[in-house]
């Protein structure tokens, strides 16, 4: 569904991707996994559209989307602080992230409202994200990242700013809405557990490089190198 190619990235001189290639499949909950600064927001935003890859090539349904804008690729990303107006409300932050510009009004209200039924959030429409706890301001976020009906959404370390419970319970949220919807999620994240318990299949990176891509009982059961071993066995 998502596939990287020899994929470089360089800032100032700087390589922080260094030849990644993935094979995201359709469907399926994907994890980058690595320590901070090891170059996976970066390959995460290159999927999105946000940066553009130095070398290589980066396609989607088999399309390469390597002159294709952010805003036209079938691809959604929620980002760890939300990036949700204040000054707007839940329904009109929501709506906000609504492609088709010129939508009829009957249409938004039934995408607005299936994308805040989808999160549980259909009780909240009018209230303004300071009236939200973490974990609903997330969810918000979901939703305006989700009305586009997305067939692959990218998840920049969603939970990172929720504390330990919330975060448990929104990881549940995250997997249940990853089975309802059937779509390809791609998670960044430096956090082992959460990576083990979602995914498919993650994707460890560290300096700019994919070290093992492997099932989750794969990555713990069998590390290939010193580095994975080290980094998963800090779960324990
Ligand atoms: P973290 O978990 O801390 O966000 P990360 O693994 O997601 O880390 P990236 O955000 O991809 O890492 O950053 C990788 C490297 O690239 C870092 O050294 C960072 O400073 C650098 N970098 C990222 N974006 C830019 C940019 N726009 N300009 C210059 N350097 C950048």
């Amino acid at each position: 569904d998502v596939e990287l190619r020899k994929v470089f990235k360089v800032f100032n001189g700087d390589t922080v991707v260094r030849g990644v290639d993935l094979s995201i499949r359709r469907g399926e909950f994907f994890s980058i996994l690595g320590p901070s600064g090891c170059g996976k927001t970066t390959t995460l935003r290159l999927i999105a559209g946000f940066e553009t890859p130095s070398a290589g090539d980066v396609l989607i349904r088999g399309q390469s989307m390597l002159n294709v804008p952010p805003y036209r690729r079938p691809a959604n990303t929620v980002f760890q602080n939300y990036a949700l107006f204040s000054h707007l409300t839940v329904w009109e932050n929501v709506a906000f992230g609504l492609r088709i510009k010129k939508c009829r009004k009957s249409e938004t209200q039934e995408r607005v409202k299936e994308a805040l039924k989808l999160v549980k959030m259909d009780g909240f429409a009018n209230r303004f994200p300071a009236q939200l706890s973490g974990g609903q301001q997330q969810r918000v976020a979901l939703a305006r990242a989700l009305i586009n009906r997305p067939t692959v959404v990218l998840l920049d370390e969603p939970l990172g700013a929720l504390d330990l419970k919330l975060r448990k319970e929104m990881q549940v949220e995250l997997s249940n809405l990853h089975q309802e919807l059937g779509v390809t999620f791609v998670l960044v994240t430096h956090d082992q557990e959460e990576a083990l318990s979602l995914s498919d299949r993650i994707a460890v990176m560290v300096e700019g490089k994919v070290e093992q891509i492997g099932t989750p009982s794969q990555i713990y059961d069998r590390p290939q190198t010193p580095f994975v071993a080290d980094f998963i066995g800090d779960t324990n």
